[in-house]
């Protein structure tokens, strides 16, 4: 590991004037990702301010119902709020599906969002990786990329964003707020992540300097019902292959009110299905009706050599997902 500077900000005015004074720096909180590729020397930044003491660690009810969940708050302490268990259950299953239990107690919100890829090739100096070093090429295209994108990948990169929690949160609507040089501003989840495109170096629209202070939840509750199913090599602590995030409500005559989908590990962010929620808003959701809404969104994957099983296994956790919500739903 290169050497590098360690400033422990008390505000978030602090850290980001820290932030802004070192060219390189980069932020740390709960470094359950960032100190792993630091170790790989994938990241080697020359100052490191730490936010993870910042009074951002609480989780608050707003007027009308809405939650806002502070940058630092530790995985395991969300998915065990009460609030969160009762109004939003599949953020809460989305984070224990995270992970191991050790670093859901460290991880926080924030970081979360930020996590890196975990494609084989970004974190192996020694292989050509666009999105680590631009112009060097994309190993995992012509390599080993059965964990990789389906959906909205590039001719430059074919990386899958890892985290499962983001993709709960993009299904519910959330926002994020950023706080950095050019002041304050909000962002929803589903545009926070970006496509690869010709820039795969650059995961998300976060400007320069920019620090995450908190995510938003609109109002839960209101007769939605929601869940999150992830499709992993083994039980426990390791990456999804496919999930989905899914909210449902029902109005009385059993036709879809509200309908919102998101698949994980499918592509370089979360992936929300806007066209299969399209093709069942207002129908009632039979099997045929659920069938042919993620028929719908999943005709637009384009496989590569080893991932082609993606798309059934995601189809048939869209499919089983939503059944058992619309059942669970039912007046
Ligand atoms: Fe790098 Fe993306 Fe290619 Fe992986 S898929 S080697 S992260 S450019």
């Amino acid at each position: 590991m290169k050497p590098y500077a360690y400033v422990r900000a008390r505000t978030v005015e602090e850290a980001t004037a820290a932030h802004a004074a070192r060219p390189g720096a980069r932020y740390l909180a709960g470094g359950t990702n960032l100190v792993d590729l630091m170790k790989h020397g994938v990241e080697t930044p020359g100052t490191l301010v730490d936010v993870g003491r910042l009074p951002l660690d609480t989780v608050e009810e707003l007027p009308g119902g809405a939650l806002r969940v502070g940058a630092t708050v530790r995985n395991s302490d969300l998915a065990a709020h009460p609030l969160v268990r009762d109004r939003y259950p599949v953020l809460s299953q989305a984070l224990l599906a995270g992970a191991s239990g050790q670093l859901r107690n460290i991880a926080t919100t924030g970081g979360n969002l930020l996590q890196r890829t975990r494609c084989p090739y970004f974190q192996d100096t020694a292989k050509p990786c666009n999105k680590r070093e631009p112009g060097t090429g994309c190993g995992a295209r012509d390599g080993v990329h059965r964990d990789h994108a389906v959906l909205g990948h590039s001719p430059h990169c074919i990386a899958t964003h890892p985290s499962d929690m983001a993709v709960a949160l993009a299904a519910l609507d959330a926002t994020v707020e950023l706080h950095g040089p050019g002041g304050e501003r909000s962002v929803p989840v589903t545009g926070f992540h970006r496509l690869p495109g010709d820039h795969p170096e650059d995961d998300t629209v976060i400007r320069p300097g920019e620090l995450i202070t908190a995510v938003v939840l609109p109002p839960g509750g209101d007769g939605r019902v929601s869940a999150y199913r992830k499709a992993r090599d083994r039980a426990s602590y390791a990456f999804a292959l496919a999930s989905v995030a899914a909210v449902l409500a029902l109005d009385a005559d059993g036709t879809v009110r509200d309908v919102r989908l998101a698949f994980g590990g499918l592509a370089h962010r979360p992936w929300r299905a806007r066209l299969a929620e399209a093709a069942l808003l207002g129908t009632a959701p039979t099997e045929q009706a659920v069938a042919h809404a993620v028929e719908t969104e999943l005709g637009a994957a384009r496989p590569l050599r080893d991932n082609a099983y993606k798309v059934p296994l995601a189809r048939n956790l869209a499919r089983d997902v939503l059944s058992g919500l619309a059942a669970a739903a039912r007046p």
